[in-house]
Parts: structure tokens; C-alpha cells; sequence
């Protein structure tokens, strides 16, 4: 029997997306920080709950192989990155099996090995799965001596780490993050305070058009206008790359980051990034992917499984700012985008002109609102459906529209395999069989995985080979996550 203040031996099996090492006792899974997959580790437990429990890590006994030193001095304690301590390869393979278990066990698909393909990491062809992030925010404060600090906010906490050098960021953004430090010194401009609510720079924003190299620095602050604002642009045009210098104002009492006004004090107030040959119009405020390179390989995928021949009417639902949408239209009749924050749709209508392309139409609205008005009021059609959805997954009734839109082919591409696997399953039962899929590394040292795969409408239900009794709370209480969300 396991109680609190119990010490075992265990092997670690298993981590969450944060990073924590699991390990099963008799079944029973413990949760362990700062252990990896492959170690064996003496813990004293430390809580329980009714399917898991937590223990404290006292000694690594033998260190798993795939432990690694993290490359970044702080990523302890700035849990950005929940993987560091863990080799880029065996990251890729806990992604990689985390998608084929979700798949299994939740999907029901038995032979999910041979249907996803070898994850796409950025450890070949040149990629590297470093500095591949395209947008930072930093936030600014003071420390107990009174000094400017900028970095990142200690994991569940507001305490400033002061480091700039962020191992998965852009490397310009040490010395724009200085040069902003240097401009407050020199000025005597005041960071934000949270407690007090007083101070000027809340946080430093930035975003790089990769293609380009073009920078955006947006400052942040509670203020309607920045003091000396010619200098700090004298300052930060010295940088090399920056192109466009925002000031945004959020004098809100709030963890939001941006608030909604922004004013541009130098340049244009967006960037260019392409994209596979598409341009895409950057603003301080637009939604778009952190990861410019892995972005290509997966709209690439999405593309290769919609198997568009130039005849096909296609719906991105899901679509932001019509990113997919505009890849994908150069090879289809029509594209139709369907999106719930309204400014996003802006920028697709804006990317769409932009690129001088023609066949694109774009809806505000909820997918499992806008997707049956249509089908219903107006009797669309679609040859090929791709989905995007945020992380809870597909709403059912947006799917239960798409089935009855009988598209030839749908593309699903998740950021979360659990409710990818739920949503697959349901549409597993209504007559689409997921064909082939593959995982991208999109975010490299963080617990997240994305992931695109084809389903083929064959009319019946398909057979998975070895069809596995689903075990969805079974699965959850591996994982330890919150399964409310992803139940249906
Ligand atoms: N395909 C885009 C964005 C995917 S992120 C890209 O690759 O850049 C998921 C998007 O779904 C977000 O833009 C979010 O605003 C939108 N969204 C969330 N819930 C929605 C809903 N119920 N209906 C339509 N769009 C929704």
C-alpha cells in the first residue's frame, strides 16, 4: 500500500506535457519532476489522489540515456521549455508515441504504427531546433535592488527571471531587449509595476518576419504615450533588421499582454513573412505561427493530403488569418475560411489581396454555427475539408456538418492528439478512415506536438485491424490531465 512519506524505486516510463517524469507503481501512476524517460529513480512520495499521485525525486539511481544538460542556465525555472533535460531524439520519440497512443487508446485504431509516419523534427536538412521562434514577449520589472529586469516569468509565478538569451528565441532579441533596458536607464523611464499599478514599459514584444529578417518591436505601456519616443526609435533602429516600432497602450489592471490600441512610431505597422511563396502581413496583434519553418513543412503535409487537383472547392475552418486558406488556394477552385475572431479574418482578407489572390471567401463566426447556416441556407459544397482547431478539438456539431457536406477528403491538423483522437474516432464511425498522418515538431523542447493526418471518406465505418476497447479515463489518469474538456 502506497501512503504518503512512502519510498520506492521506480523506472520512469512515461512524462507529461510539462515535463514531469511518470512512473508506474503496481499500475498506479506517480508523477515525478525534473525525472526523464529511462531513469531510475528513488522517490518519497509525497500526495495522493484517488488514480495518481505525486513523489518527490531524492536520488536518480541510474540515469536514463536520453538525459541531457539543458542548454539554457535558467530553464529550471522558467519552464518554457518542459523538455530541455531530455535529447532532441528522444523528444521526438515521446512525441511520436504520445500521437500513436492517443490514436490507440482513444482512437481506437489498433494499427496506428503503420498509418503515422516518422515525426518531422528540425534536425534535418539544415533546421535546428534552436532560435526557431519568431515572436517573444518579454516582460519588464524591477528587482529587490531597484534594477530594470527583463526575461521571463518564473514557471506559475509573476517573479521576473531576468535573461534575455532565450535558447529557442531569435538571437536579435538580446540586443533589442538591452537596447530597451539602456533607453529606460538612460531616460529614467519606469518599468510597470503589477502591485502598485504604476510605471510605464510593461512588456517588450517582438516578432520577425524569418523570410525577410524584418523585426517588429512593440513596447507595451501603461501610459497613453511613451516619453522620448525619437530616442528610443534612434536607439532600436541601431539594431539590424528592425523595420517597424509600435508603441501598444494596455492600462488595464490585467495578465494580458497587448491591450487594444496600438500606435506605430517608426515604419510601417506591419512585417512581411512568406511562407512557400505566400505573403503573409504581420501586425502587433495578429494570430500567426511561432515556428516559421516546421509552419511550411506542415501547410506542405496539409497540402499533400488535401490532394487538390485545381478543381476542388475546399473549406479551412479554423482558419486564423487564412494561413492555409492562401496556401492552399493556388491549387483549388475555391477556398472557403471560416474563423470566430473577427480582426483575424481582416488580415486573411488583407493576405488574400495582398497576394492577388482571388478564389478565397472568408466567414467571422463559429465553426458549428457558420459551417451548418451555410450548409443549410445555402447548400455549399466541399470536395476536401481541412480543420484546425484550437486544442479542445472539433465542436460535434461543426462535425456532424462536415459529414453531411460529404467531402471526398478531410485534413485534421491538431495541436492536441487527445481530442485529435476523439474527434477521429467520431468521424471513424461516420464513415471517414484516417489513411496516413504524420507528427511536426513545432515546438521543440516545450511538451507540445502537432499533428496532420488524412481521412478518406469510404462510406462505412473503417477496420482499424485490431480494434481496441477505448479507455478513455484509463488514458487520462496515465497522463494526468484534466479529462473534463476532452470527454464528449
Ligand atoms: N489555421 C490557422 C489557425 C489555427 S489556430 C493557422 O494555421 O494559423 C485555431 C483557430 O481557431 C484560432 O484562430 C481560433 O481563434 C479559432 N477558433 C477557436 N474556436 C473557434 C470556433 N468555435 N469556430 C471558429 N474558429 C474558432
Amino acid at each position: 500500500m502506497i501512503t504518503k512519506n512512502t519510498k520506492l524505486d521506480i523506472t520512469i516510463t512515461d512524462m507529461t506535457n510539462e515535463g514531469e517524469g511518470i512512473g508506474k507503481v503496481d499500475g498506479f501512476p506517480l508523477f515525478v519532476k525534473d525525472a526523464v524517460i529511462g531513469d531510475r529513480v528513488k522517490v518519497t512520495v509525497t500526495k495522493l489522489k484517488k488514480n495518481y499521485g505525486y513523489a518527490h525525486l531524492d536520488k536518480v539511481i541510474k540515469a536514463s540515456p536520453d538525459r541531457v544538460e539543458p542548454n539554457c542556465p535558467v530553464s529550471k525555472r522558467c519552464g518554457g521549455c518542459s523538455l530541455q533535460h531530455l535529447s532532441y531524439e528522444a523528444q521526438l520519440k515521446f512525441k511520436y508515441n504520445k500521437v500513436v497512443n492517443c490514436l490507440k487508446r482513444i482512437g481506437g485504431i489498433g494499427d496506428a504504427e503503420s498509418r503515422i509516419k516518422d515525426i518531422i523534427g528540425m534536425n534535418k536538412d539544415g533546421s535546428s531546433p534552436w532560435n526557431y521562434r519568431n515572436k517573444a514577449q518579454f516582460p519588464v520589472g524591477r528587482d529587490k535592488d531597484n534594477n530594470i529586469v527583463t526575461g521571463f516569468y518564473a514557471m506559475r509565478s509573476h517573479d521576473i527571471i531576468n535573461y534575455s538569451d532565450c535558447k529557442i528565441q531569435h538571437p536579435s532579441n538580446v540586443e533589442i531587449v538591452e537596447a530597451v533596458k539602456g533607453f529606460m536607464e538612460e531616460y529614467a523611464i519606469p518599468p510597470y509595476d503589477e502591485v502598485s499599478h504604476t510605471g510605464i514599459v510593461r512588456h517588450i514584444v517582438t516578432r520577425i518576419a524569418v523570410s525577410s529578417g524584418e523585426i517588429m518591436v512593440c513596447l507595451v505601456i501603461n501610459a497613453d504615450s511613451l516619453p522620448y519616443a525619437d530616442e528610443v526609435v534612434d536607439t532600436l533602429t541601431r539594431v539590424d533588421g528592425v523595420a517597424s516600432i509600435c508603441i501598444n497602450i494596455n492600462k488595464d489592471k490585467t495578465n494580458r499582454i497587448l491591450g487594444d490600441k496600438t500606435v506605430t512610431i517608426y515604419g510601417n505597422d506591419y512585417i512581411i513573412d512568406s511562407i512557400g511563396g505566400v505573403n503573409y502581413r504581420i501586425q502587433a496583434r495578429s494570430f500567426y505561427q511561432v515556428n516559421p519553418v516546421q509552419t511550411e513543412v506542415l501547410y506542405s503535409k496539409a497540402l499533400e493530403y488535401a490532394d487538390l487537383s485545381g478543381d476542388e472547392v475546399v473549406w479551412d475552418v479554423y482558419c486564423g488569418i487564412g494561413t492555409i486558406s492562401l496556401f492552399l488556394a493556388g491549387k483549388a477552385k475555391h477556398v472557403y475560411g471560416v474563423e470566430i475572431v473577427p480582426e483575424a479574418i481582416d488580415d486573411a482578407i488583407a493576405n488574400a489581396e495582398l497576394n492577388d489572390i482571388k478564389n478565397t471567401t472568408f466567414y467571422v463566426g463559429k465553426a458549428e454555427e457558420v459551417l451548418p447556416r451555410e450548409y443549410e441556407e445555402h447548400n455549399v459544397s466541399a470536395d476536401v475539408i481541412v480543420v484546425d482547431p484550437p486544442r479542445k478539438g472539433c465542436d460535434v456539431k461543426a462535425l456532424e456538418t462536415i459529414v453531411k457536406m460529404n467531402p471526398a477528403r478531410v485534413v485534421y491538423v491538431s495541436c492536441d492528439p487527445a481530442t485529435l483522437a476523439r474527434d477521429v474516432k467520431w468521424l471513424g464511425e461516420n464513415g471517414y478512415e484516417l489513411v496516413e498522418g504524420v507528427a511536426v515538431d513545432m515546438f521543440p523542447h516545450t511538451g507540445h506536438v502537432e499533428t496532420v493526418v488524412q481521412l478518406v471518406n469510404i462510406g462505412v465505418k473503417p477496420d482499424y485491424t485490431v480494434r481496441l476497447e477505448v479507455d478513455v479515463d484509463e488514458f487520462y489518469k496515465t497522463v494526468g490531465e484534466d479529462k473534463s474538456q476532452k470527454q464528449r
